[in-house]
């Protein structure tokens, strides 16, 4: 079968397609024909050593497909479900093997590359609103990116649970998009001299409070305007460096900024236990089939283009969800 395969951590180059043997399931395990696999920021910082993996390793944490067989133990799981993860290394393949602890129902109705786009920036945004800090109706949040993967799913999730969204994003067509997602203030943060007038810009449109969450996914541009954005006893949920890593910082920084919070928060802490999973990816696809929650498919690329997907993706030129098609 095919997969892309990293044999060095590197550029986007190293992401390479190779005929390798088909995996098969273990105790516990199912393996599934990929019908489609997500591509996400994370998978980046795997490919170039900012988050070292051993190698070779075949990237890609998200995607869904049918099971083709299942492993000894397995009860949960048939061949022929249709099947998602969020969590799961080797979906750049044809075939993946996933744990069964790791997979969930794809719901009749359910369009099975949306699931395959869904759950890994649909669980984040799930965490980032319901438990990091659980937004309340009439909150006004500050979302980052806010046409790309995570910030339209945290827009909308942010708009079903009543509160009031101010995106940032740097072109028109993603403005567009942030809107359509339902941002009620856009801010085009490139535009802009630099991270004070962005938290000024906050200010004015929160009457001088500011906000109670910034959901930072862009690390070291926005960071200090974060932190100058946030109300008194606000939470800074820094959750990605797309922009590069944020340097070291003074905690007293926080007591200057008004006695707030900062977390450096990941998935895997918040879909550690089945049932933690289970409760967020059957919000996420109940969202998806009750219409609040829509996984824009920004661009569809055959598997062995993953390299353009990455320097599109680290190019700034993307927007919502990108998924590689093995077919
Ligand atoms: P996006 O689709 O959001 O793509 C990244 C976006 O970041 C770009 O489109 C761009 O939007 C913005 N950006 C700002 N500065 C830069 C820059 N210098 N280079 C590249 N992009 C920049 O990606 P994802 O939705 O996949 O991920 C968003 C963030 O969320 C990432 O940091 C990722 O690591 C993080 N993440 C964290 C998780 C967690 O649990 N901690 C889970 C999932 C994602 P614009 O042009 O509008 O500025």
């Amino acid at each position: 079968m095919r997969a892309v395969v990293v044999r060095s951590h590197g550029g986007p180059e190293v992401l390479q397609q190779e005929d390798v043997d088909e995996p098969t399931p273990g105790a516990g395990e199912l393996l599934v024909e990929v019908a489609a696999s997500g591509v996400n920021y994370i998978d980046t910082y795997q490919r170039t050593g900012a988050y070292p993996l051993p190698l070779p390793v075949t990237l890609g944490l998200e995607g869904a497909g049918r099971v083709l067989a299942v492993g000894e133990g397995v009860t949960e799981f048939a061949v022929g479900d249709r099947v998602a993860w969020g969590n799961t290394l080797g979906s750049y393949a044809e075939r993946a093997v996933v744990p069964v602890r790791d997979a969930v129902a794809v719901p009749d109705g359910v369009d099975i590359e949306v699931a395959a786009g869904a759950l890994l920036q649909g669980m984040t945004a799930h965490y980032l609103t319901h438990s990091t800090y659980p937004v309340r109706e009439g909150d006004t949040v500050l979302v980052h990116a806010a046409a790309g993967g995570m910030g339209l799913a945290l827009t909308q999730m942010v708009k079903a649970l009543g509160g009031r969204v101010i995106g940032t994003v740097s072109t028109e067509e993603k403005e567009r998009l942030a809107r359509e997602a339902g941002a009620d203030e856009v801010i085009r943060y490139t535009e802009l001299g630099g991270g004070e007038e962005l938290a000024a810009e906050v200010r004015r449109l929160t009457d001088g409070e500011g906000v109670p969450v910034v959901y930072d996914g862009v690390g070291a541009t926005t960071f200090d305007a974060s932190l100058a954005s946030l109300r008194r006893r606000g939470v800074l949920a820094l959750f990605g460096a797309a922009s590069g890593p944020v340097p070291p910082v003074d905690p007293q920084r926080l007591n200057r900024a008004g006695s707030v919070f900062l977390t450096r928060p990941t998935l895997a802490d918040h879909v550690a236990t089945r049932e933690e999973l289970t409760w967020r990816a059957g919000d996420v696809f109940r969202a998806i089939a009750e219409g609040s929650l829509t996984i824009h498919i920004g661009h569809r690329y055959p598997l062995g283009e993953a390299r353009t997907a990455h320097e599109d993706l680290q190019g700034r030129r993307t927007t919502g969800k990108l998924l590689l098609l093995p077919r």
